[in-house]
């Protein structure tokens, strides 16, 4: 990452006189990398004190920002990790072995990217030339959806290989070995002080689940080896049946929604449901994810996709609950909210072109968009 700056006062009615600027340097660049896949994670962890503020919350409010990793996602993590595994294995041979993979995406972009680099051939035909889209409706075990036409593509397509996200050990291991750690190394780093106080600890960490490897991993790593009190939420949308006790998932079960990349009509393997992992589920809505993206956009200037916004929204939520208010009401305790991609990947979509400009232009921007 770059070196980053800190203007800690700076009076702009102080012109035509030196600028009070105290400067603090955060540390040195990193030496040079090898390749894009050395710039996958190490992401900043981020105040969201404005957004806390306004809630009235007395922790520390903290948002891990996946899309600063090189392929944008914190999918990237386990498409790095489940190549080199599938390679080392002897799975996944350079230049003859084609990546087959059902995503809503960023595992695609991350496996193409890790493919780029150690398998050019199969970079062009994993993602660049061949995206097979599939119908969102169609339910998980039919020949037609994501995950039966990459099996039939894989039965067709001499040396296919799925690496299967949902499947896959090395999709909660990634979370487990990287996000995890990345995240215990930046607040057990960051001192506590008079006006930021920290119990140095990671209190709490919420997730929106798709596959369910960020939320499974990361839990494991924090509880395991950090604080083993540390309270997991994880977010599902509406419609979604991730969230456990089943009763959460209700009558809205099957319910479409907008939001990408979280929710499923199965339960991924690689998804702990274990109360003992997942402390608490909270589910949400599209209208709250946008409406939290917005927020994160305008308030906090970071430019997160839709399921970031389900899992501010979730966190917000969730605080306000008789368990989450315990440590909302608590001054210094660290509450981690991961955003796992970047504004990047929707900036067509009718939802962000209605976020991101005042309401007066949002009609005028989808109008001229076309949407
Ligand atoms: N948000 C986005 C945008 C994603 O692409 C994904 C992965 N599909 C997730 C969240 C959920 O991550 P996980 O699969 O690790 O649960």
């Amino acid at each position: 990452p770059t070196a980053m700056f800190e203007v800690n006062t700076f009076n702009p009615h102080q012109t035509g006189t030196l600028f009070s600027w105290l400067v603090v340097n955060r540390g040195p660049c990193e030496p040079i990398l090898d390749n894009a896949l050395d710039a996958v994670g190490n992401t900043p962890l981020i105040r969201l004190d404005k957004i806390a503020t306004e809630e009235g919350l007395k922790c520390n409010l903290l948002g891990k920002l996946e899309f600063v990793s090189a392929g944008g996602s914190v999918k990237d993590r386990i498409a790095k990790a489940m190549v080199l595994a599938a390679e080392k294995e002897g799975k996944l041979i350079p230049g003859k072995s084609i990546v087959i993979e059902p995503t809503s995406g960023n595992t695609g972009i991350g496996l193409a990217m890790a493919c780029a680099i150690k398998e050019k051939e199969a970079l062009l035909r994993a993602l660049g030339a061949e995206v097979i889209r599939t119908p969102d409706e169609e339910p998980w075990d039919s020949p037609r959806s994501h995950i039966g036409v990459a099996q039939r593509l894989q039965r067709e397509i001499e040396h296919g290989i799925i690496l299967d996200q949902y499947r896959n050990e090395n999709n909660p291991l990634a979370h487990e070995y990287t996000t995890g750690p990345e995240i215990i190394a930046s607040v057990v780093s960051t001192p506590s002080t008079s006006s930021r106080p920290s119990s140095m600890k990671v209190d709490a960490f919420i997730g929106s689940a798709g596959t369910g490897g960020t939320i499974t991993g990361v839990s494991r790593a924090l509880k395991k080896t950090h604080n083993p009190d540390c309270i997991v939420v994880g977010v599902d949308p509406i419609g979604s049946v991730l969230a456990f006790p089943d009763n959460l998932n209700g009558p809205n079960e099957g319910k479409p929604y907008v939001v990408e990349g979280i929710g499923y009509d199965f339960i991924p393997a690689v998804l702990s449901r274990d109360v003992a992992d997942v402390n608490h589920w909270v589910k949400t809505s599209d209208e709250d994810a946008f409406k939290a993206v917005r927020t994160l956009m305008r308030k906090e200037g970071l430019l997160v996709g839709g399921s970031s916004g389900s899992a501010l929204s979730g966190a917000l939520a969730w605080l306000k609950t008789e368990q989450g208010r315990i440590i909302a009401e608590t001054e210094g305790l660290n509450v981690i909210v991961l955003l796992p991609d970047g504004i990047r990947n929707y900036m067509s979509k009718e939802w962000f072109l209605k976020s991101a400009f005042s309401d007066e232009r949002s009609d005028l921007a989808v109008r001229i968009s076309g949407i």
